[in-house]
């Protein structure tokens, strides 16, 4: 599927090698009065692992927002190699803590894209969640609210509301931010394991050490295109101390 935005009707390649997910060009995205996404021209390959990068207000956030079709870019296009409409695990803090919603419940919204807001969920449904509960080891935290779970706990039920939705494109907002490092490399090694399962993996994140595990990384600055390629080639130590900036 290819989504134009205005005033950049370039026709991408029709040969694009086939091992890309996703590919954009030209793209220029932003929230009212304030533009942040500048002509950037990527690729996402297909069955890895991104690591997206860049000082905090970079763009990262807003980049996976226009990935995952909740942002509209403003011109610009972008394309999804075939395959299913992309799931999103935004932010932990921007999901509310405080919301009245158990473990469970959460993870089950994964399914009202499927279901629909009002439809009860079926048997298969309840089987997609058990089964994204249990790749997550939160299957005994089902009952709980959402409020009372540690941090680590909290992310894993976004992420098994992700992978119930599906798909074979799993879009992360910062997904160990602000975790202890066991935490972290649990999930670290868990999104590994999804992409050897076959699904594409894109992640926002400052934690060096998945980036450094990811099979390549974007690197933003300023909300531009400032590196693309292997952790190797992209991380160096300038792109580092950029990302390394507090705040
Ligand atoms: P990153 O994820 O790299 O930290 P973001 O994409 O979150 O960067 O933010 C890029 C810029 O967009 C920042 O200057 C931020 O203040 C601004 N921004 C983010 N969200 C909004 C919003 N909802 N409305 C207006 N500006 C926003």
């Amino acid at each position: 599927m290819t989504i134009m935005f205005n005033k950049h009707p370039l026709l991408l390649p029709a040969d694009r090698p086939s091992h890309e997910r996703v590919w954009f060009s030209h793209l220029d995205a932003g929230y009212p009065g304030r533009p942040v996404l500048h002509q950037l021209t990527a690729s996402i390959t297909g069955l890895a692992m991104t690591a997206l990068v860049g000082p905090n207000g970079s763009g990262k956030s807003t980049l996976l927002g226009v990935l995952a079709g909740v942002i509209d870019a403003t011109s610009g296009q972008l394309h999804y190699a075939e395959g299913r409409p992309p799931a999103f695990v935004p932010q932990r803090g921007a999901v509310g803590d405080t919301l009245p919603l158990t473990a469970r419940q959460t993870v089950e919204m994964g399914r009202w894209g499927e279901r629909g807001l009002w439809r009860r969920l079926t048997r298969q449904d309840r089987t997609v969640v058990d089964s994204a509960m249990e790749r997550l080891g939160i299957a005994d935290l089902g009952a709980r609210q959402l409020g009372e779970l540690s941090g680590g706990q909290r992310q894993r039920v976004l992420i098994a509301q992700g992978l119930a939705q599906q798909s074979d494109l799993l879009l992360l907002d910062e997904p160990t931010t602000g975790l202890d490092p066991e935490a972290r490399e649990r999930i670290t090694a868990l999104l590994t394991d999804l992409v050897a399962d076959g699904t594409t993996v894109v992640q926002a994140t400052h934690d060096l050490e998945a980036a450094r595990s990811a099979d390549a990384c974007l690197l933003l600055s300023d909300g531009r295109l400032a590196g693309q390629g292997s952790p190797e080639k992209v991380l160096t130590p300038a792109a580092l101390s950029g990302i390394r900036q507090p705040g």
